[in-house]
């Protein structure tokens, strides 16, 4: 069994040293456990919390320790009444080939995801979770409003600007680069799209959103909330679900302290910013959210596009690429044919 371990806590950007390869025997299964093969490898952005120490909504991966993962497996072997070799699952196996399970941590693969695996890990997983829930439940969105989105290519920001298309919103995302950007509108049906390293970024969006924006799905943070901020309408919603550009930070910011300016705004507007983590809010609601998302994919009313890489070895360059912006579409790693 192959694994990828975690070497070093990173400061600033994760690097190749702070990560291992390892080989190592696997134990014995056991009565009422599986033996899972690990077949596509889901790497996220919340991975870089994990690897370090602060404190977060659950722990840190300890040193040494296999980098944790959600992964599309077959049950390899099994001596568990309730799943049958060759049988699909969405699964933790982490980063790397075989993992055993006694079942609890285990959910088979949604009807809709039989065709293509791998969307167990996102468009009918946990990042398609968490746009369905974030913009739906947090970000309550009315036909008409405008609805504005950052990383908008991404796992996440392409699923929420699709879902507020079939809301009837007004949809502007905002992603890095003319690639991503004309992706977003012809393939996704974004209204509009825009680069965040556009120097004219503040000006584009005001003039792309006349009636203001009414719900701004946060994924990003840092200079792209500072342009959406002024524009926020008088009772806007925030979700606030992922703040990557500041995931590498290793110091402190250097900026200077706008919390007045902030506040000052959520105030007047009487803004409603609510935070979340999915797997700790929403377990209760993932039935309605695969029901209803695996109907949308189903009749082809939301796409996805992968970005699809080969080999387990390679996890930890295309990890750190996706943090920083490198990835196009969900990060999946083929680990084994499927
Ligand atoms: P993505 O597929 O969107 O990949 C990350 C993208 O973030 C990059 O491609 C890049 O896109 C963008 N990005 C990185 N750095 C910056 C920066 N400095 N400024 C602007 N954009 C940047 O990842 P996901 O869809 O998986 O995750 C999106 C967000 O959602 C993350 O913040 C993640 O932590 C969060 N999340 C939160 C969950 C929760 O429960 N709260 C659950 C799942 C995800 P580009 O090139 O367009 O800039």
């Amino acid at each position: 069994n192959r694994r990828i371990v975690l070497a070093s806590r990173p400061h600033g950007a994760p690097t190749e040293a702070n990560f291992r390869l390892e080989s190592q025997h696997l134990p014995q299964l056991a009565e009422g456990q599986v033996l899972l093969r690990t077949v596509w490898l889901s790497l996220d952005p919340y991975m870089r919390g994990r690897m370090s120490d602060a404190p977060s909504y659950v722990p840190p991966i300890a040193i040494d320790a296999v980098m944790g993962a959600g992964t599309i497996a077959r049950v390899e072997k099994s001596r568990h009444a309730d799943f049958m070799e060759g049988e699909w699952v969405v699964s933790q196996n982490g980063w790397q080939d075989f993992a055993l399970s006694d079942g609890r941590d285990l959910q088979r693969l949604p009807e809709a995801a039989r065709q293509h695996p791998s969307w167990g890990l996102s468009l009918l997983g946990m990042t398609g979770f968490t746009a369905y829930m974030g913009l739906l439940d947090i970000g309550q969105p009315q036909a008409g409003e405008t609805v504005v989105v950052a990383a908008a290519t991404g796992a996440v920001g392409s699923v929420v600007g699709q879902i507020a298309r079939l809301k009837g919103c007004h949809v502007i995302g905002i992603a890095g680069g003319a690639e991503k950007c004309r992706f977003a509108e012809q393939m996704l049906g974004f209204d509009r799209c825009l680069d965040h390293r556009d120097p004219s970024l503040a000006e584009q969006l005001r003039s792309y959103c006349p009636d203001g924006i009414d719900v701004y799905f946060e994924n990003v943070g840092g200079k792209v909330f500072d342009v959406v901020l002024p524009l926020m309408n008088p009772r806007g919603r925030i979700p606030l679900c992922g703040l990557i550009a500041d995931y590498n930070a290793s110091a402190p910011s250097t900026l200077p302290d706008r919390l007045p300016q902030l506040q000052g705004a959520i105030l007047r507007k009487r803004l409603r910013v609510q935070g979340f983590i999915i797997t700790q809010d929403y377990p209760h609601r993932f039935d309605e959210f695969v029901r209803q998302m695996g109907q949308w994919v189903t009749e082809k009313r939301i796409v996805l596009r992968e970005d699809i890489y080969d080999g387990l070895d390679n996890a930890p360059e295309i990890f750190a690429g996706m943090l920083e912006g490198r990835n196009f579409g969900k990060v999946v790693v083929r680990v084994a044919p499927d």
